[in-house]
């Protein structure tokens, strides 16, 4: 087969997804992503190498596991934390803590943690193996639902996302792309005909407010779009909606104006409340949260946004 020996790097998988498109579906992480939302709930995502993630929640301490993590370390970055109570009440235990100036991401400590606390954000995989994975969800989707492809930017790994998409396009499988539109247009172009409907982020109209939020400007974005609609891809535009970063009402209208330029191809219009929901996976992973002060948006404004965009003539909802 084809597809076998393609390589993929990928952070998760999860099915009963519904938040990621049409109906029940399955959708696949995969890591890397060319822009860094200030926003991003999934900090795991961003970088394309494997990093260590450390949940302290599941350490039993270093006394049960007899300092294994500690010892296998060869920079000396797992460190023995402060003695503290253990939850379940059988006295005090040591957990560890990561000393992040020192790690390299080995992921050695991570190979010794029977109980993850310490585990690997990623893994390696194939386009067989996630296929096989996830075709056995095909009795779940139900009401339209299907496989997506997610990110991270999935157009990063091209060739793992393009030969996915087409193995399960060959299923019969209906199928999502998850996107942030920050890749080579040609690409769009070979990949259009496998997927089903793009998930496409307009995150901000303005080019310089777009780099100061996601670390790029935005042309590449409207453009591909631009080219996705006149190539009779479907859209389902999503609009994040960030309380002082994304919320003023020149943007907004902008977006819904550039929606309507973009007509049939659009059909629905997502706005995404901020949330917090992701912050302490900055934690895990030894990052710092930026947006600490940004609370989410009211509902009463999200409704007023919600009929705004519907006043353009376009179908929307709120995520
Ligand atoms: S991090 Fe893992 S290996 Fe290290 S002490 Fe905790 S549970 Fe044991
Ligand atoms: S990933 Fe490697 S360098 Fe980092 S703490 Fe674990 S063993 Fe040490």
């Amino acid at each position: 087969m084809e597809y076998q020996n393609v390589t993929g790097h990928i952070y998760d998988i999860q099915g009963y997804a519904v938040h990621d498109g049409p109906g029940i579906r399955t959708t696949v992480f995969t890591k890397g992503c060319p822009l860094s939302c200030l926003w991003c709930h999934s900090p795991e995502s961003q970088k394309h190498e494997f990093e260590l993630g450390y949940l302290p929640i599941k350490c039993l301490g270093v006394e049960i596991c007899q300092n294994a993590c500690v010892d296998v370390c060869p920079e000396g970055a797992v460190l023995i934390d402060e003695p503290m109570e253990a939850l379940n009440g059988s006295g005090m235990i040591q957990k560890v803590k990561i000393d992040r100036e020192k790690c390299t991401s080995c992921l050695k400590c991570a190979g010794v943690c029977m109980t993850k606390a310490l585990y690997a954000a990623g893994w390696d995989t194939t386009v067989d193996e996630v296929y096989d994975r996830v075709i056995k969800d095909v009795g779940f989707f139900k009401n339209g639902g299907g496989i997506t492809i997610s990110g991270g930017e999935a157009m990063a790994q091209f060739d793992f996302t393009y030969n996915l998409a087409k193995r399960l396009k060959d299923s019969g499988v209906h199928i999502c792309l998850d996107t942030t539109g920050f890749a080579a247009t040609e690409l769009f172009e070979k990949i259009l005909p496998y997927i089903d409907l793009f998930l496409y982020d307009i995150k901000h109209m303005d080019t310089a407010a777009h780099k100061k939020l996601t670390g790029i400007g935005n042309e590449k974005i409207l453009s591909n779009a631009q080219f996705l609609a006149e190539h009779n891809a479907a859209l389902q535009i999503r609009v994040p909606v960030i309380p002082k970063l994304t919320d003023k009402e020149t943007n907004l209208r902008q977006t819904a104006e550039f929606c309507v330029s973009l007509g049939e191809a659009v059909k629905l219009v997502q706005l995404l409340p901020y949330h917090k929901t992701g912050r302490m996976k900055y934690d895990r992973l030894g990052w710092q949260y930026k947006l600490t002060n940004v609370e989410p948006p009211d509902d009463d404004f999200m409704q007023k946004t919600l009929e705004m965009f519907r006043g353009y003539g376009l179908n929307c909802q709120l995520h």
